[in-house]
């Protein structure tokens, strides 16, 4: 086991397979940017599976238990059924990914089949006009809620539902969200819009606070904090008094948890990150294609890690906010 220069282990990997998404959030990949000018990783500059095993295999023994799979959107890299396949023989309490449900319908199947336990979906609304005026390629709801009824029918469970809240964009949405997903076991989370990466626009006054969207549920359906499944779990949780489910609420700018965060990123060309507002990270390809052994590359690893003081969220500021940073598209949210 490693721990950083504030104590906190290594217990957590996210894994972006992908930088090229089917969607263009407008929180995330903005059009004007993510055009057709916008220069996407080469396929041989991606870790390959085979890579991303070993790599994750050796962060293993320095303590990672939790993975996630994300981008861009995971779904969209041919064969990730055979990454999740390899990655289910690892020694891990859990494998889990992260996706935009427009492939999900199709894919849940094989992705349960292959060894995944669960997935988390991404959907910022219910009304097709707030959705399409998230997401910005106008992907319809239905279909995404298809994807979300095949992932409960695969048994990928408790499914989590991503609500991204944007001020005067989806914040009317919060309400129907809950009352959709109250009573089917899934979990919504509502996500503070954050400052990630430098595109999109992001300003204070655009983020709700987790306590406004509590209270506007509250306001309707009586809830009561929850304590966490585990130290450094991201999301706040709560649960209905009724008894008709749980709800979360990520609280990275209202309240934030840098003091609990467990977090590697790995990017789709290899550079592992060990914050999510990280301006820069270090290169495990290079050591993986020029005959590095597990060894020395778990030394870097180790290395990278006990260095590690990172703590963005507690430090925003204007200072920081204007600092170069990577996009969540390429660095995987
Ligand atoms: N494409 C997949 C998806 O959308 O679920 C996986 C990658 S996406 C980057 C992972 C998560 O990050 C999504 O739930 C998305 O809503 C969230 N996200 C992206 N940009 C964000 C931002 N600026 N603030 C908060 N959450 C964001
Ligand atoms: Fe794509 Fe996910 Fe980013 Fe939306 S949040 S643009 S679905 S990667
Ligand atoms: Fe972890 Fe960085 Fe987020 Fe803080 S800002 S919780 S250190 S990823």
């Amino acid at each position: 086991m490693v721990v950083d220069t504030m104590q906190r282990p290594l217990r957590d990997l996210r894994i972006s397979i992908t930088d090229r998404c089917n969607f263009r959030c407008r929180y995330c990949m903005p059009k004007e940017i993510f055009n057709r000018e916008y220069e996407f990783l080469q396929r041989d500059l991606l870790l390959s599976f085979e890579e991303i095993t070993r790599l994750t295999h050796i962060l293993t023994d320095l303590g990672v238990a939790r993975v996630r799979i994300t981008g861009g959107e995971p779904l969209l890299r041919r064969g990730v059924e055979s990454l999740v396949a390899d990655l289910a023989a690892l020694p891990l309490r859990d494998l889990t990914l992260t996706t935009n449900g427009s492939l999900l319908a199709r894919k849940a199947e094989t992705l349960a089949d292959a060894g995944l336990r669960r997935v988390t979906v991404s959907l910022d609304s219910l009304d097709q006009g707030v959705f399409a005026a998230m997401n910005d390629v106008d992907f319809p709801v239905s279909d995404v809620l298809a994807g979300i009824d095949a992932a409960a029918s695969a048994g990928l469970t408790p499914i989590k539902v991503n609500m991204v809240v944007k001020r005067g964009v989806n914040s009317g949405e919060i309400l129907p969200m809950a009352q959709h997903f109250r009573g089917t076991g899934h979990i919504v989370r509502f996500i503070e819009f954050m400052d990630v990466g430098m595109s999109n626009g992001w300003r204070l006054d655009d983020v709700v606070p987790a306590q406004e969207i509590l209270d506007t549920i509250a306001e309707r359906y009586p809830i009561e904090p929850v304590e966490p499944n585990y130290t450094g779990e991201v999301a706040g949780r709560w649960r209905y008094v009724d008894g008709a489910g749980e709800i979360g609420v990520i609280t990275s700018i209202s309240k934030p948890f840098c003091g609990d965060c467990t977090r590697a990123r790995l990017s789709a060309e290899g550079v592992l990150y060990t914050c999510l507002f990280a301006t820069g990270g270090v290169d495990l390809r290079a050591p993986l294609r020029d005959g590095s052994d597990d060894a020395e590359i778990a030394a870097l690893l180790r290395a990278t890690w006990e260095n590690r003081d990172d703590r963005y969220s507690q430090r925003r500021s204007e200072a920081t906010v204007n600092l170069p940073k990577v996009e969540m598209s390429y660095i995987g949210g």
